[in-house]
């Protein structure tokens, strides 16, 4: 008799046993929003995307935005999620109405699947009138959102992108999810940075960092250092398999390694991982599903997470599910109305 997609549907079938997929990160307010007439800019880097996004964000409706929302949804309810958190921008350009069709959607969908949100800097938190538009999606979020890299593109100042989301997260009383070290460099040690900084702060298991791609770039007792940090300060981190797949090859030398986050290292450490989709059908990526089965298949494959006696199947299937609702919602308090 052949066992076909045996391992797959054993996997699944404990997912579901645990309450089904909770999708960690999504940006559901620019999913499906690749068209032929933007086509071109798919192949653009990830720093001229922040702003090729803008001409889309500038006409889009609150009416289109739910529209986009409404799919993504719809799309993880059919997969059997239990819950998921999404991104949503909140800058000069979209200025509040993502914000506006988010709402609506949790109010439609509060008896089916748990939705939390957290506000995404896109246009960082330096600039003046970004920052602006960044404190007032502070009030409607559960989560304070993190994008450190673009201030540090802009203005040297990564650093004090951190430092405000900080002061928010602590003035709201509220946890941080932050986008750390997607560049798959070894110069880049903001995940230290940032550690070093809700350490300080006193934010402990407040803290989800999203990606973490730059520490497999590390030497092996940097990463250690980083993993015992994340564990005693029980931060989680949340990585999106197909996200960054698409690092670009270099001349850099480094660790070999595959271009996803050490998951395998970071559960060895006791660390809480957790699994999401990140963009669909944008941009940035213009052949996501947002499929979990598909990532989920793409971490195990690239982590060797076979389920053996150091990675149990039932240890795998919890960072699709129950690690997820830690990393998303077990820290958030309460969220305001709009
Ligand atoms: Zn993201």
């Amino acid at each position: 008799m052949l066992h076909a997609e045996w391992p797959k549907h054993t996997i699944e079938g404990l997912v579901a046993e645990k309450g089904g997929w909770v999708n960690a990160h999504m940006h559901i307010d620019r999913a499906y929003t690749v068209s032929p007439q933007n086509w071109p800019l798919t192949n653009a880097s990830l720093q001229e995307k922040w702003d090729y996004v803008d001409a889309m964000k500038r006409d889009a409706t609150v009416a289109e935005i739910k529209a986009r929302m409404h799919q993504a949804v719809e799309l993880q309810l059919a997969q059997g999620a239990r819950a998921l958190c999404s991104f949503l921008d909140c800058d000069s350009v979209v200025r509040d109405r993502a914000l506006i069709a988010a709402d609506a959607i949790r109010n439609e969908y509060k008896s089916d699947i748990t939705i939390v949100y957290a506000s995404q800097p896109l246009k960082g938190v330096i600039n003046p009138d970004e920052y602006a538009w960044f404190r007032r999606s502070a009030e409607f979020v559960d989560i304070i959102g993190g994008l450190p890299e673009r201030d540090e593109r802009d203005f040297g100042k990564g650093e004090m992108h951190v430092d405000r989301l900080i002061e928010l997260a602590l003035e709201h009383d509220k946890p941080l999810h932050i986008h750390a070290d997607q560049m798959n460099d070894p110069a880049q040690r903001d995940t230290e940075m940032i550690l070093r900084k809700t350490r300080e702060a006193g934010l402990v298991g407040r803290v989800a960092l999203i990606h973490c791609l730059s520490l497999a770039a590390q030497p092996a007792e940097h990463r250690q250092m980083i993993y015992n940090m994340m564990r005693e300060d029980e931060v989680s981190v949340i990585t999106c398999p197909s996200a960054w797949i698409d690092s670009r090859r270099n001349e850099t030398l480094a660790p070999t390694h595959n271009a996803a986050t050490p998951v395998d290292e970071l559960m060895r450490a006791g660390v809480n991982v957790a699994l999401g989709t990140d963009n669909i059908q944008d941009i940035y990526k213009p052949f996501s599903t947002g499929d979990m089965s598909r990532e989920l298949w793409m971490m195990i494959e690239s982590n060797h997470l076979y389920g053996t006696e150091q990675f149990s199947m039932d240890a795998v299937a919890a960072v699709a599910s129950t690690n997820g609702m830690q990393a998303i919602y077990a820290h958030v308090k309460s969220a305001r109305r709009l």
